[in-house]
């Protein structure tokens, strides 16, 4: 099947061939008939399948072919002054800035061949640029909802002319509590509407959510909950939690770790991560939302352009990240629950694209990948490595007795862990049945590719 079976008008499919697009996906061969139709529609599908484009061909079909049900045009007033009065017809709820602004940048690529304008925002920049391109009208606005409540209170714009919403990663949304906005700002748009929504699980809350906001909606289930893409190729490694540093930094010598995205689970131990992978001369950045807009922004077009070879990120910061040709995504920290893995994994083996995922497990949260498996459906094979563990840290008593005049004094504690050893045996790791005895990138007898690495020159971060 062909976009041009799905009867897409020629401007969207010459932007299509732009995008080197050939083929639907199947959440976009399944929904675009329904949209196209007018008809609400509810929207399960994992990360990675062309959500985006799921809808935001139909919406800009729809848009396009569609004759605005404008309000009557102010005739007083700041808007009785507007050259060409547009009203907003079209609105996306995302949970994060980033994702925003990638529907943006979505909904301009595709609909740039139509004379629909769009606009995006989000908090954490100058609200003045939004406000501005909202006064010169707009037909399609993509928000995160606490700077859209934000405008909306100030009376920058209104959505009582909206005929479309479409509510993306509904999950997120409950995840960061903003179904309470959501609903504000719901009740603000008229009751006849058409409304899409989207979401990567459907716990039962979204369920109530969906049940109160769409009317008579086709179900469009792309993957089973929590099931993870085949694009993405599983491992993990058993490691002890003061050498993962150094197992990262092996990793990361191999020469298929091209673009890799690491998880932290806090904001401080992403800055600690990229400190010690930048001290190791790898070109790494953070995104995590103690960082500034501009900051985060930044670290996500050098990581897009190749500039950075590691991004280490937060969740939050990773909600919605789009970057193609992510090679590996290494869960540097286990996630916290099996959702959160699937969402994680999911960055990399986009749309067709191979990828790999690296899950370091530490010894008391093996029950937690055993869960993750169970969750997932599939075994995860748990990979050798190289890197020996530090010796355990003396307990109080040998400090004591360090201390004292008679002590040996080379076992005095410094209160710094020992540096790891790189080469070695792996340790007291056991070996588990769907174990694979082969050592992808971390084996010791691999040639270090120090060419993988910045100069000492580059090792500060990209300007
Ligand atoms: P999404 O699930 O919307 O985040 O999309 C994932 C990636 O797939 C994005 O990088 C899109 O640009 C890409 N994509 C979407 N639809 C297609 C398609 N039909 N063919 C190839 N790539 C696509």
């Amino acid at each position: 099947m062909s976009f041009t079976d799905l009867r897409l008008i020629e401007p969207l499919l010459k932007s299509l061939r732009h995008e080197g697009y050939t083929t639907p996906t199947d959440i976009q061969r399944q929904a675009f008939p329904h949209i196209v139709a007018g008809k609400d529609m509810l929207g399960c599908a994992q990360t990675g399948t062309g959500k985006t484009a799921a809808f935001a061909l139909p919406v800009l079909q729809n848009l396009h072919s569609k004759k605005p049900n404008q309000t009557k045009k102010p005739t007083h007033g700041k808007a009785a002054r507007v050259p060409e009065h547009r009203p907003i017809r079209a609105l996306v709820l995302s949970p994060t800035r980033e994702l925003a602004a990638q529907i943006g940048d979505s909904f301009r690529d595709y609909g740039k061949h139509l004379d629909l304008r769009g606009t995006t925002i989000f908090g954490g920049v100058n609200q003045r640029p939004q406000v501005r391109a909202l006064k010169q009208g707009v037909d399609i606005v993509v928000a995160t909802p606490g700077r859209l409540m934000d405008l909306i209170n100030q009376r920058a714009l209104t959505l009582r002319d909206v005929e479309i919403l479409i509510l993306d990663e509904a999950d997120r949304m409950l995840d960061m509590g903003f179904i309470p906005d959501i609903r504000k700002i719901i009740a603000q748009i008229p009751k006849k509407r058409q409304t899409l929504m989207f979401s990567a699980t459907m716990p039962k809350s979204i369920q109530s959510l969906a049940d109160s906001i769409l009317t008579d909606p086709a179900v469009v289930k792309i993957a089973s909950k929590n099931a993870t893409a085949d694009t993405v190729k599983q491992s993990a490694y058993f490691i002890d939690p003061r050498s993962k540093s150094d197992l990262l930094g092996k990793l990361l010598e191999g020469p298929d770790m091209t673009r890799t995205l690491v998880f932290s689970r806090t904001k401080r131990g992403a800055d600690k991560i990229t400190k010690r992978l930048n001290g190791s001369g790898f070109t790494a950045e953070a995104i995590h939302s103690n960082k500034t807009q501009g900051a985060r922004t930044k670290a996500l077009h050098n990581f897009k352009s190749g500039r950075t070879l590691v991004l280490v990120a937060s969740d939050i910061a990773a909600r919605g990240l789009d970057v193609d040709d992510i090679s590996h995504v290494v869960n540097f920290d286990m996630p916290g629950d099996a959702e959160t893995y699937v969402h994680r994994i999911g960055r990399s083996g986009r749309a067709g694209t191979k990828g790999q995922a690296i899950t370091f497990c530490a010894h008391d949260e093996r029950r937690s990948l055993r869960h993750i498996e169970k969750t997932i459906g599939k075994a995860i094979p748990v990979l050798k490595h190289s890197i020996q563990a530090p010796p355990p840290a003396p307990s109080g008593a040998a400090i004591r007795k360090a201390a004292t005049p008679s002590g040996p004094r080379s076992t005095r504690p410094t209160g710094k862990p020992k540096r790891a050893k790189r080469n070695g045996s792996s340790g007291s790791r056991q070996a588990r049945p769907n174990e694979s005895a082969h050592n992808a990138s971390a084996g010791s007898g691999r040639p270090k590719r120090n060419a993988r690495r910045a100069k000492p020159a580059a090792k500060k971060r990209p300007r």
